[in-house]
């Protein structure tokens, strides 16, 4: 297959690139400058640079930004839209809001009046576009949604985030209700992702938000407290969360589905701290002395069986992730 992948600079993106090469496809990814194409593209080795090229998008938040990168020849048959903004440092909801949506919407717009040769897009969604953090379904699953209004979404920057995946989501699905394009849609919804950082990351500074709280327990920048789980106590590793998007493209049944891409295991910052503390024993003073779980013992039901079926992802554990996640910091400098 002949994949364009949007965000090719981000973490996820970063190991979706890794896992379509391996499975023999060619990869354009989109990045903002050249100078972040050519970062990523230093990663790789040469053989795999034959089948690994980037273009230029540097602002999402644009309504015709994709028109000339969907173009290709040969022509693309698939597109992985990973692209949206996943910080909180705002200082106002439109600068997650606005290139989550009007992103969204202006690939599948270009995609469709441009690359009739796309068979299906796949859009890197969120578990936030399902969760209800104050009032929890007893079971999530492909078909939930967050209900989050547009008001909520301007009440502060963690709203924002969950507004903007959950709104671009919405917008992907209407678009396909309303166009009847020539591509079906997948979306994957993964919880708090963690797992090796990027190998283009130029600075622990710089890390994706997922991790950051891990280089932060390694900072012993909670060494007093760890912070609440915030009602998220699913999550999933990078490197599984790579896979189903790339299945998602390999696999027929996937196509016009939802995916909740969460591992088995619920997890908690204590957890995490846990793991940490247990298998490299010289960062303990990094962190709390007593690590109590915030996991509530009614915590939601979820369901990841359509991943494990039609992807057939089989999911890393917390300790492998957190395990591995740590060692790449290390080695990035922590
Ligand atoms: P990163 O911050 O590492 O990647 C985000 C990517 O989006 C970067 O390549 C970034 O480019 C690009 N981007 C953001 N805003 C714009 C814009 N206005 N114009 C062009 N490019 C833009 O985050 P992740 O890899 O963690 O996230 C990737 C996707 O996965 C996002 O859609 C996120 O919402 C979703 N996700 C992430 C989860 C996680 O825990 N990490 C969980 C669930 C979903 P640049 O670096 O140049 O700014």
């Amino acid at each position: 297959m002949k994949v364009l992948l949007t965000g090719g600079s981000g973490f996820i993106a970063s190991h979706c690139i890794d896992v379509f090469l391996q499975r023999g496809h060619s990869v354009v990814f989109t990045v903002r400058s050249a100078a972040k194409g050519q970062t990523a593209l230093r990663n790789y080795s040469e053989s795999s640079q034959s089948k690994l090229s980037y273009v230029i998008v540097e602002d999402i938040a644009e309504p015709t930004a994709f028109d000339e990168a969907v173009k290709s020849d040969p022509p693309f048959d698939v597109v992985v839209h990973t692209a949206s903004p996943f910080r909180l440092n705002i200082s106002d909801p439109k600068e997650l809001l606005s290139p989550a949506i009007i992103g969204t919407t202006g690939i599948l717009k270009a995609i469709k009046k441009s690359a009739p040769s796309v068979r299906r897009v796949i859009v890197t969604s969120s578990f936030v576009a399902m969760l209800s953090p104050t009032k929890h379904p007893r079971r999530y699953d492909g078909a939930t949604w967050n209900p989050i209004s547009p008001e909520e979404a301007a009440q502060n920057p963690g709203n924002a985030y969950r507004a903007s995946k959950t709104f671009a989501e919405r917008a992907a699905w209407d678009f396909m209700e309303h166009e009847h394009p020539n591509f079906d849609l997948v979306t994957i919804n993964p919880p708090v992702v963690f797992g090796p950082v990027a190998a283009c990351l130029n600075s622990l500074n710089d890390i994706n938000t997922s991790n950051a709280r891990i280089r932060n327990m390694l900072r012993g920048d909670f060494k007093n407290g760890l912070p609440g789980s915030l009602g998220v106590y699913l999550w999933a590793d990078v490197r599984d969360v790579a896979l189903a998007h790339v299945k998602a493209a390999e696999v027929q049944q996937a196509g016009d589905k939802r995916f909740l891409l969460a591992a088995n295991e619920y997890m908690s910052n204590a957890d995490v701290a846990g793991i940490i503390v247990e298998n490299f024993p010289e960062l303990a003073d990094k962190l709390p002395a007593k690590l109590e779980s915030d996991l509530p013992a009614d915590v939601y039901a979820f369901d990841n069986s359509e991943s494990k079926e039609i992807l057939e992802i089989e999911y890393r554990t917390l300790k492998d992730s957190v395990v591995d996640t740590v060692k790449s910091l290390i080695r990035a400098g922590a």
